[in-house]
Formats: C-alpha cells, structure tokens, sequence
C-alpha cells in the first residue's frame, strides 16, 4: 500500500507492473460484489425452475436494499442482468413484468443505486447463451459456451449486454462474470471486456469481476491489462476479486442459506467483536476488504432474512473500523486523460485512483519477527508492511507484489498475526 498519491502519473511507457492502484481515501477500500440482480425477478427461479423459489421479487425489495445503502454508506458493484433466463431483454419489455413494474426497478437502479455502486452487466442471461444473430437461446450455458469463444466472439457478446443497459440508462463501468465465465479463455476474455466497455460506454479504465481469492493474506485489485498508448487515450482493464472463503456450511456467500430458510454465516467473514473471521485477517494484513453475496440471497424467497444479515454486517463492519476504512466501488479512475464524449463521470466519491508507481518499491524487511516499518512521506505517519506468511518465503508482499497476488502455502488462519496494528 502507498501513502503518497502525488507519485508520477501513468504516460505512454508505463508497464503494467509499474500501475499502482491507490486507495480511496488513504484508508482501506471495502467493497460488496452484488451477483445477479435481476429486475422485478428472482434469479434462482430462472435457474433452478424445480427448486419451488418464490419468482416475483417486489420493488419494494429492491427499495429496501436502497434505503439500506443509503443508511449505511455501503458500496460496492451490483450486475443487473440484461436478458434475464434467456427469456428477452430488459429493455424490450421481459414476458410477465409489467412496463410499469420494469420502469419502477429500473428507475430505483439508476437513481438509488447507481450513484454509489457500479453498475455492471453480468454476461447477457446468466443462463443459456444467446445467439447474438436471432437472440434465441442455445443449448449452452453462457460458462460452457464461453470456454471455447475467443476475443473475436466474447466482444460482441459483452458489448450486447453494455447496450441494453445503456439502453435502459445505466452507465455500466465493468463486466461480472456469471459462474466462472471466460475464466479457460481468460486473455481473450480481458482484452474483449476492454474493448466493448471502450467503445460502447466510452470507459478506458474498466473492471471484471471473476475471481475468488480465499487465502491470501492481501486481496487487492489486479491491472490485468494496460495499454497506456492505446486507442482513445489509452486503456486499462482491471480484475477485482472476492475474499471469501467458503464457511463451514460449504458457502462462500455469508446469505446464500438464507434462501432455504436456515441461518446466515456473517460471522465467517466479521465476529462480532470484530476480531475473527475472514474480513479481520484481510484487515490485519492492510488489505482491500472484499466479498461477495447474491440478490437471491438477500431476497430469500421473500423473507429478506438475507438482506436483513447484510445489514447487521455492514454496521458491524462499520462499528469495527469506522473511519479507517471506505466503502468503494469498483472502478479505478485516471486522473490525467479527458474520457471521450460518451464516458460518465471521471471521478465518483470512494473510487480507486492510479499513478505509475515510484520510485521502484524497497522490499521491507522479510523477518517475520521485525516487521519492516515504512513512513509516510506526506504524513510522516509509521505503519508495519505486512510480510508474506510463508515461513519458508523471504519475499515480501504488499506494494512491490500488489499486481500479483499469488496463493500461499496454508491458510493465513494458522500463521502468526505480526501486523495486526497496520493502518492504525
Ligand atoms: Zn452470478
């Protein structure tokens, strides 16, 4: 992590490895991955029509989760899925939702939830795939179909989603990837997202959501690709990922058994005394503090039991750490190039920003006895840079390898806290 954001700007030379993305604020970004809302209807009763899901989920719901971000401050990316169950596409009129009810969730999206959180397609159906000629589904899921696609046939797939949500008035600034879409193609993948996110919504510096990272100590964003020199002003794609870790219920989202009546598992990410759980580790170790949960899960088939946990997380994580961390959307801002005409807003409160890195970072002491501690330049304030947890492992983590999170040897659960007080 820096604590200086006056380093050199990104120019035409800058390498990927030189990008450093900084932290909103100074302080440590938090963030919520929100997968698959879906308007006026309950994604798993696209998914799994057997399973008995309750299949219309009220505005009201959707408000609620409103007033529920606006109350806390809570950030982060919601997907709103274009072509729902491959049944049509939202802005067409979907089969069985009203136009009225349609305008009512699209109105609460963009005007309550869109000035916070980033609003991303997530694929077209989150379903079967489509053929982009007749927009008729195949016999494919979108995943298994994606596998053997190339950027050829991944760009204009992803830039059908981008238009039907600019066509509905959204402003999408990045991709989520429904399942582990793209991930056996995932250069293709990167470069497609880039292009259809430039040239369909005017974003030159983008994100995708499609990785898990559940036992790393530092889960911080990933440039996956930069092309400072490129068309328009240069680009840059970068992947975001969830931190969570599967609980011991055998889920990764802290609601996702709320669908089923039982309890949720917000503990495996935050105890309530704030000293246990996923989330504390990552904070321990001056990480972004990211997770994942799903609309359905907070819908509950009616009950909002899921949504109802979200919330006691969100003011635990809030009565937690208060100040020292920003809830943050997902997408990084460049301050330096004018977007082009079609672009939205260049800065949003709690985004990410990025310079080129400077100079070439000093790897702190690798003695995990003597965590090295660094100062501020601006602030002339000391905190500890966090080590790698691997005994065995003299490299260092934090700035020098921020690009570049790598999977460690065992759980960080079991390796010794040592810079427990970092970012005090
Ligand atoms: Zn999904």
């Amino acid at each position: 992590m820096d604590e200086h954001i006056d380093g050199h700007i990104m120019d035409e030379h800058t390498t990927r490895a030189e990008a450093r993305i900084h932290w909103p604020g100074l302080r440590l970004p938090v963030t919520v991955l929100l997968d698959d809302p879906t308007p006026c209807r309950n994604p798993a009763w696209y998914e799994f029509p057997d399973q008995g899901h309750e299949a219309v989920v009220p505005n009201r719901f959707t408000e609620e989760f409103a007033d529920l971000i606006d109350r806390t401050g809570a950030a982060g990316k919601f997907s709103v899925v274009p072509c729902p169950g491959a049944q049509g596409r939202i802005d067409e009129g979907m089969p069985g939702v009203s136009d009225e009810e349609m305008a009512g969730f699209l109105r609460l999206a963009r005007e309550r939830i869109a000035p916070r959180w980033d609003i991303s397609p997530e694929m077209l159906t989150h379903n079967k795939a489509l053929d982009l000629a007749t927009m008729r589904p195949i016999e494919e899921r979108e995943d298994v179909w994606a596998a053997r696609q190339d950027e050829r046939t991944l760009t204009p797939y992803i830039a059908r989603g981008l238009e039907i949500l600019r066509n509905v008035g959204l402003e999408p600034n990045g991709v989520t990837s429904p399942w582990a879409f793209g991930q056996e193609v995932e250069k293709d993948y990167a470069r497609a997202i880039e292009t259809a996110l430039r040239e369909v919504c005017g974003v030159r510096v983008g994100w995708y959501f499609l990785h898990i990272d559940s036992y790393s100590p530092l889960v911080p964003p990933r440039v996956a690709r930069l092309d400072p020199a490129g068309a328009d002003g240069g680009t840059a794609l970068v992947s975001i990922s969830t931190a969570a870790r599967q609980s011991g219920a055998g889920h990764y989202d802290f609601a996702w058994r709320t669908q089923f009546g039982e309890p949720d598992d917000i503990d495996a990410l935050l105890t309530a005394d704030g000293t246990g759980g996923r989330l504390a580790e990552l904070y321990a170790n001056g990480s972004p503090l990211s997770f994942h949960t799903h609309w359905q899960s907070l819908f509950s088939n009616g009950s909002g039991t899921g949504l109802a946990a979200m919330g006691r997380l969100i003011e635990r994580i809030n009565g937690v750490w208060g100040e020292r961390v920003r809830w943050t959307s997902n997408w990084p801002t460049t301050p330096r190039r004018a977007p082009p005409p079609t672009s939205p807003p260049t800065t949003r409160a709690g985004a990410w920003s990025w310079t080129r890195r400077s100079p070439a970072p000093s790897l702190p002491s690798p003695c995990q006895s003597h965590p090295a501690r660094r100062r501020s330049r601006s602030t002339g304030r000391r905190w500890n840079m966090p080590l790698t947890t691997r005994p065995s492992c003299t490299r260092a983590v934090g700035a020098a390898t921020q690009e570049e999170p790598r999977p460690y040897a065992f759980p960080y659960a079991t390796a010794p806290s040592w810079c427990g007080d970092a970012l005090k």
